[in-house]
C-alpha cells in the first residue's frame, strides 16, 4: 500500500505544472543556508523551475549583501555579477568583495532561460561565514578545575554567568568545539540540534567547530550558559583492543559567543579560567558502553541565570598543543525518525524485551516514574536468537547499556548524550510494574544528509531490500562511514566506504559528508602516501595500503564528481590520490604489485565450496592489480579533468603497464584468469583489464561461474559491488537478474527472507537452520553489501550520469528489463531537479517514464531497436520536435532529449530480454 501512494505521488509530483521558470533550491558549499563557511569563494548552486521542455539557462545574475533589505534593493552589494552569459547553475564560485569573518551573507539568483525570458529574484537565502583567520579566535582552551580520568568518569558541566549590555541584539553566535563530546545550553535551552558533536575527525591534525545562531536564546541582562563534556572518540574507548584516550586523555571545552547589538557595537563572551565546573547527573559514557545517568545529582538549573556555583571549581585554562581548527562542512548528526514499540515480549529467559521493528542506530527515550534511586537498565541487541531470546554476543566487547537512576520525583524522561547503539531490541531490567509501551521511544541518528533518492519496483521483496540498504545507509553514516554501528567497532573502514559509496549518492546527498571525510583520509594519509584500513586512523600506522580499501583515496572523490560534479573536491584530493598511487608503484616491481597485506575479498562465500569444486578464493595479488590499474585510471582521469595534461598522460602510459603486468602474470593467452572466481572475473572485465578480443570470453567464463553455484553469487566485499555491472554491461542482465532476485543463499535477497531489516555484514549471519555465524564477526548492520543498489538504480530502473556531463547533467536513461519484474522506479534529487526513470511492462508492452530537470540533457537508450511503433505521449515520436532520435547502440534505439517528462511507449516482446 505504502510503495502504492508512492508511486501515484511520483507521478503526480512528475506532472505538477509552475506557472513560468522560477528558481528555487539554493545552496551554498552543497548545504542550504549553512553556517561556518570560510571558503574564500564559496560556490553557489540553485535549481530551476519550468514547466517548459528542453527549458535550458542562458545566463544568470546573482546579488548578495550583507543586509537583507539591501539585498532587496540591489544596493550597498557585495558581488553583483550583473547578467551574466553562461548556462552554469551548480557550483558558481563567488567572487565578489573579500568575505568578512562570522557574518551573515544574502544572496539570491535570476535567471533567463534559451528563449530569453528572465525569472523573478529567488526567495533570498544566505551563508555565515565562519572564523575565517586564526586571531578571530578569542576563546581559551580550557578543562574543568579538578583533575579527572577519563575511565567510567563522570561528565563535566562547565558554567558561565555573562551580563548582555541593555540594547538589541542584532546577532549572536557560538562558536564551540571540545575534546571529547559536548553539549551546550543558554538559559537552559539547548544550542542547535546536532548531537554527538564536533563529530569526528583525525583529532591530532584536524578539529571541527560548530557554529550557531543563538540570537534567541539570548535575553537582556543576566545570561547563562552550560555546557557538558562527554569522553567520545577523542579519549573514550575506540577501536576493538580496549583502548581509550586515544586522542588524549584530557577533556576540554573552547566556546567563544560573539555578539552583534543593533547599534553595530560587539561584545565577545568566550572561554576562560572565569567558567566554574562541577559534576551533575551523566555518571559515565562510553560510545560502546553506553551512558549512566543518575538524577539524584542533577544540579537543577545549573545553566540558568541566577544559579548560585559558588562551591563549583574555577575551570583550568589548559596548555597545548592543540589540534588545528577547522569549520564543519557537512551536515551535523541529528535526530531523526522515532519508532515506537512494536511488540512487548517475555522471552523464554523470562526477559522484558522490547521490539521497535528496526534495526537502527540511535538511542531510546525513556519515561520513569518511581522512588529515588530506583534504578533501570536498558541493553540493546540487534537480534533475538533462535530459541527467542535476547542475544549479545555479536557485540563483542561492547557493552551498549544505559542505566538510569530515579530521582523519585513523578515522572522522568531519560535519553542519552554521548553514546549511540546499534539495536532493534531492547532489554529492560529494574522495572517494577509492567512494560508501558508508551514510555518507550526508539530515536534514530545519523549525519542530516538531505535524501535525494527511492527506488521501487513491482517485487515486495526487492522493495525491503531497497528499504535495507537505506537503513545501512542510515545507521552507519554516523558522521564518518563506519562498518557497524553496534560491537567495539564502528569504525571508517575504507573498504566498505568506497564499495558503498556509490549507492549512497542515490539515496541521500552525502557530498558533504564525503567532502570532510576524505579530508580525514588525506589528513591520515602516510608520509608514504600509503591509506590507513581505517579513517580516522585509530589502529595506527601500520595498518594502512590494503588494495580495494586504500583505493577509498581515488574511488570516492572520482565518486563524488560523478555524481555531483564537485571538481572541487577533485582539486582537493588530488595530492593525496597522487600520493597513493605513488605508494603503490613504490612498492610494486615491473609494474607488478605483489607485496605487502590484502584483506582480499573479504567474506566471500566459502560454505560448501569442496562440493562445488571451485572454491571462490581470488588471488590476493590479483586483486590488488587489478585495483591498482584501476585506481591509476581514475587518476588519469581527475588529472585530465583538472587540466593537468602532463599528469594525464603520465598515468594513461603507467595504466597500460599496469594493464600488461595483469595479464601477463594472471590472464591466460585464451582469457582465463588465474584466479577461476567471479571476483576475479569481475575485477578484470569491471577495470578493463583484459585486451577487448578477451572480454566477451571472461563474461562468458563468469555466467559459468555463476551457474556452477546453481546460480548464486560467490563474491566478497571487493567483487560484490560490479557484479551485476559486468553481466548486464557484457549482455548477461538476465543472469544479473537471476543474482539479484535469487533467493536462496548466498544472495541479496536470502536476508530479506530471514527478515533483516538493515544489511547483514554476512550472506549468512544467520543461517539456514536459524542459528548464527561466529559472534566476532556478525553484524547484522553493515552497508558494504548494499552496494547492489547501484545497479538497482542504474541498471534496473536506469537512471545514470556520465563522465561528459557528470552530477546528472547529462542524464542517461538505460533501464533493463528482467527478473519478473513488471515495474521499476528511480528518481533522484540532484543539483538540477529531480530527474527520474520508470518503466512498467504491461501486455506486451513497455512504458517508460522519463523525467529531465531543467538545465541538464539526457540520453535515452531504450531496448528497442527501431523506432517503429514507438510513441511519446501517445503520439508517433517520428514528427516529435522535443526529442531527436539517435542511432542504434548496443541493439538499443538511442533518443537525445531535454528537460520535462517524456512517457514513451513501445512493443516489447519477451520479458526475460538480456538487452
Ligand atoms: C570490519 C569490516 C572491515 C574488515 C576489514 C571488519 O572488522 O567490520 O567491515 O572492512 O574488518 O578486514
Amino acid at each position: 500500500m505504502r510503495t502504492l501512494v508512492l508511486w501515484v505521488a511520483l507521478i503526480v509530483l512528475a506532472h505538477a505544472p509552475s506557472a513560468q521558470t522560477k528558481v528555487t533550491g539554493l545552496l551554498c558549499e552543497n548545504l542550504k543556508d549553512p553556517l561556518g563557511v570560510v571558503d574564500p569563494a564559496p560556490r553557489l548552486t540553485w535549481r530551476i523551475l519550468s514547466d517548459r521542455r528542453n527549458t535550458m539557462q542562458s545566463a544568470y545574475e546573482v546579488r548578495v549583501a550583507t543586509d537583507p533589505s539591501d539585498l532587496a534593493r540591489g544596493a550597498n552589494l557585495a558581488w553583483n555579477t550583473g547578467k551574466t552569459a553562461s548556462d552554469r547553475s551548480v557550483h558558481i564560485p563567488y567572487a565578489g568583495k573579500t568575505l568578512k569573518s562570522g557574518t551573515v551573507y544574502h544572496w539570491q539568483v535570476r535567471v533567463w532561460d534559451d528563449q530569453g525570458k528572465p525569472s523573478p529574484w529567488s526567495p533570498p537565502a544566505k551563508w555565515q561565514t565562519g572564523l575565517m583567520q586564526p586571531s578571530d579566535w578569542k576563546a581559551k582552551w580550557i578543562g574543568p578545575g579538578f583533575s579527572e580520568d577519563s575511565v567510567d568518569q563522570p561528565s563535566p558541566y562547565l558554567r558561565r554567568s555573562f551580563r548582555t549590555q541593555a540594547k538589541r541584539i542584532a546577532q549572536a553566535t557560538a562558536f564551540i568545539t571540545a575534546l571529547g563530546m559536548y553539549e551546550g545550553s543558554i538559559n537552559g535551552r539547548r544550542i542547535g540540534d546536532a548531537v554527538l558533536t564536533p563529530g569526528w575527525t583525525s583529532y591530532g591534525k584536524r578539529l571541527q567547530y560548530q557554529q550557531y545562531d543563538v540570537t534567541d536564546l539570548l535575553r537582556n541582562g543576566e545570561n547563562a550558559v552550560g555546557v557538558v563534556l562527554g569522553n567520545g572518540w577523542y579519549r573514550g574507548f575506540i577501536g576493538f583492543s580496549g583502548q581509550n584516550n586515544f586522542y588524549g586523555s584530557r577533556s576540554g571545552l573552547l566556546f567563544q559567543l560573539d555578539i552583534l547589538y543593533a547599534d553595530g557595537s560587539r561584545e565577545t563572551i568566550a572561554s576562560d579560567n572565569l567558567w566554574t565546573s562541577s559534576y551533575g547527573s551523566i555518571q559515565s559514557s562510553e560510545i560502546y558502553h553506553g551512558e549512566r545517568i543518575d538524577n539524584r545529582l542533577e544540579k537543577k538549573g545549573w545553566d540558568m541565570p541566577g544559579y548560585q556555583d559558588m562551591v563549583w571549581t574555577n575551570c583550568l585554562e589548559l596548555e597545548g598543543p592543540f589540534p588545528t581548527l577547522v569549520t564543519t562542512v557537512n551536515e551535523p548528526v541529528k535526530r531523526q525518525e522515532s519508532f515506537k514499540p512494536l511488540k512487548v515480549i517475555t522471552t523464554p529467559k523470562g526477559e522484558k524485551v522490547i521490539d521497535f521493528g528496526q534495526n537502527l542506530v540511535g538511542w531510546v527515550v525513556v519515561k520513569a516514574r518511581g522512588e529515588s534511586g530506583d534504578s533501570l537498565r536498558i541493553s540493546h541487541a540487534e537480534v533475538l536468537d533462535k530459541a527467542g531470546n535476547f542475544y549479545t554476543e555479536n557485540l563483542r566487547a561492547a557493552r551498549q547499556q544505559n542505566v538510569y537512576i530515579l530521582r523519585g520525583e513523578g515522572e522522568e524522561v531519560f535519553e542519552p548524550h554521548f553514546t549511540f547503539q546499534g539495536f532493534r531490541y531492547i532489554r529492560i531490567e529494574g522495572l517494577k510494574d509492567s512494560v508501558r509501551p508508551g514510555d518507550f521511544t526508539a530515536v534514530a541518528l545519523y549525519s542530516d544528509m538531505p535524501r535525494t533518492g527511492t527506488f521501487v519496483s513491482s517485487s515486495p521483496l526487492l522493495n525491503q531490500l531497497q528499504h535495507n540498504i537505506e537503513w545501512g545507509q542510515k545507521g552507519n553514516f554516523l558522521d564518518v562511514p563506519t562498518d557497524c554501528p553496534q560491537r567495539d567497532e564502528r569504525l571508517g573502514w575504507t573498504g566498505d566506504a568506497q564499495a558503498f559509496a556509490r549507492t549512497a549518492t542515490f539515496n541521500r546527498n552525502v557530498n558533504p559528508f564525503f567532502a570532510k571525510w576524505l579530508k580525514d583520509l588525506s589528513a591520515d594519509q602516510l608520509p608514504n602516501g600509503s591509506v590507513p584500513f581505517v579513517v580516522p586512523n585509530v589502529l595506527g600506522p601500520g595498518a594502512t595500503g590494503a588494495c580495494g580499501w586504500a583505493d577509498a583515496a581515488t574511488i570516492i572523490p572520482w565518486t563524488m564528481y560523478l555524481a555531483y560534479a564537485d571538481r572541487r573536491i577533485l582539486e582537493d584530493q588530488y595530492e593525496s590520490m597522487k600520493a597513493w598511487v605513488g605508494y603503490i608503484q613504490g612498492v610494486s616491481r615491473n609494474d607488478l604489485w605483489n607485496t605487502g597485506f590484502h584483506f582480499g575479498d573479504w567474506l566471500f562465500y566459502t560454505m560448501g565450496d569442496d562440493n562445488a569444486g571451485n572454491a571462490a578464493v581470488t588471488d590476493r595479488y590479483l586483486m590488488a592489480q587489478a585495483f591498482y590499474g584501476y585506481s591509476v585510471q581514475l587518476l588519469a582521469k581527475t588529472a585530465r579533468v583538472l587540466g593537468r595534461l602532463q599528469d594525464a598522460a603520465r598515468y594513461d602510459s603507467l595504466s597500460l603497464r599496469v594493464r600488461e603486468a595483469f595479464n601477463r602474470e594472471y590472464v591466460s593467452p585464451n582469457g582465463r584468469v588465474s584466479s577461476n572466481t567471479q571476483t576475479a572475473y569481475v575485477l578484470a572485465l569491471h577495470f578493463d583489464m583484459l585486451p577487448e578480443s578477451l572480454r566477451a570470453q571472461a563474461a562468458q567464463r563468469l555466467v559459468d561461474n555463476v551457474r556452477q553455484y546453481g546460480n548464486h553469487l560467490t563474491t566478497g566485499f571487493l567483487g560484490t559491488p560490479y557484479l551485476c555491472h559486468v553481466l548486464s554491461r557484457f549482455g548477461h542482465a538476465d543472469v544479473a537478474f537471476t543474482l539479484l532476485m535469487q533467493e536462496s543463499y548466498p544472495s541479496w535477497l536470502y536476508p530479506v527472507k530471514m527478515g533483516a531489516t538493515t544489511i547483514w555484514e554476512r550472506w549468512n549471519g544467520i543461517r539456514t537452520d536459524g542459528t548464527f555465524e561466529v559472534p566476532s564477526m556478525n553484524s547484522f548492520n553493515h552497508y558494504a553489501y548494499g552496494a547492489i543498489g547501484d545497479w538497482m538504480y542504474r541498471s534496473v530502473a536506469g537512471l545514470d550520469t556520465d563522465e561528459e556531463g557528470p552530477g546528472y547533467r547529462h542524464v542517461v536513461v538505460k533501464p533493463h528489463v528482467g527478473g519478473g519484474l513488471t515495474k521499476a522506479m528511480a528518481t533522484l534529487d540532484t543539483y538540477y531537479g529531480t530527474a527520474s526513470s520508470g518503466w512498467e511492462r504491461k501486455d506486451g508492452r513497455l512504458r517508460l517514464s522519463v523525467t529531465v530537470p531543467p538545465n541538464a540533457k539526457a540520453t535515452v537508450h531504450l531496448p528497442v531497436s527501431s523506432a517503429q511503433d514507438l510513441t511519446e505521449g501517445g503520439r508517433s515520436i517520428a514528427g516529435s520536435k522535443e526529442v531527436v532520435i539517435g542511432g542504434v547502440r548496443d541493439g538499443r534505439l538511442t533518443l537525445a532529449c531535454g528537460s520535462g517528462t517524456y512517457v514513451f511507449e513501445m512493443p516489447f516482446a519477451h520479458a526475460g530480454s538480456s538487452k
